[in-house]
C-alpha cells in the first residue's frame, strides 16, 4: 500500500486526511438501497402531447399500438423497411403503386387511401384538409383531449382508420 501511494503522481494525492467513502449518489442520504435504484431507472419523462390519443379508457389495445407506432413514426412502412436494410421486391405503395410508400404518403398522400380518411375526418368532425402528420398529430392532440363521450369517439374513430 505504501509503495502505491509513493507511485502516485502528486496530482491525484487526496488533499484531505480523511478516508474515502462510497456514497450513493441515487438519494440524498448517500446511502444504497434498491427503493432509490428503482426510483432512478423509472423516473417518469412527461407526458407527451399525443398520449390521450393512443392511451385511454375504451381503447382497443391493438389499434392504441397501431396509433402509437404512428405517433413514433415507426410504422413499418416500405420507405422505413428499405432504410434498415430490408430486401424489397418493390417499394411502391400498396394500394396505388404510384409512389414510394411512406407513412405521409399512405395517410395523407396516397389516391386510393386519401378519401377514406378524409371521409372519417369529416365524420368526427377533425377533418383538416391537406396537412402534413405532424399537423394532424398537433391538432389532434390538441382538440381531442377531453373525457367527453364524444372525444372518446372521435379517438376511437382515429384510431381505427389508422
Ligand atoms: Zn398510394
Amino acid at each position: 500500500m505504501r509503495r502505491l501511494k509513493e507511485a502516485t503522481p502528486e496530482s491525484l494525492v487526496p488533499l484531505t486526511d480523511f478516508e474515502d467513502q462510497v456514497v450513493w449518489e441515487g438519494c440524498r442520504s448517500g446511502v444504497f438501497n434498491t427503493k432509490s435504484v428503482m426510483k432512478a431507472l423509472y423516473t417518469t419523462r412527461g407526458e407527451v402531447s399525443w398520449s390521450k390519443l393512443v392511451w385511454g379508457k375504451g381503447y382497443v389495445p391493438r389499434y392504441a399500438f397501431i396509433v402509437w407506432l404512428l405517433c413514433k413514426k415507426k410504422l413499418p412502412t416500405m420507405d422505413r423497411l428499405r432504410k434498415c436494410g430490408v430486401s424489397l421486391i418493390s417499394n411502391m405503395c400498396v394500394f396505388c403503386k404510384r409512389a414510394e410508400e411512406s407513412m405521409e404518403h399512405l395517410y395523407f398522400n396516397c389516391c386510393m387511401t386519401r378519401p377514406v380518411w378524409a371521409k372519417v375526418q369529416h365524420m368526427c368532425l377533425t377533418f383538416r384538409g391537406s396537412c402534413s402528420w405532424d399537423q394532424n398529430l398537433a391538432w389532434l392532440a390538441a382538440h381531442l383531449r377531453s373525457n367527453s363521450f364524444a372525444d372518446q369517439l372521435r379517438r376511437l374513430c382515429f384510431a381505427a382508420t389508422v
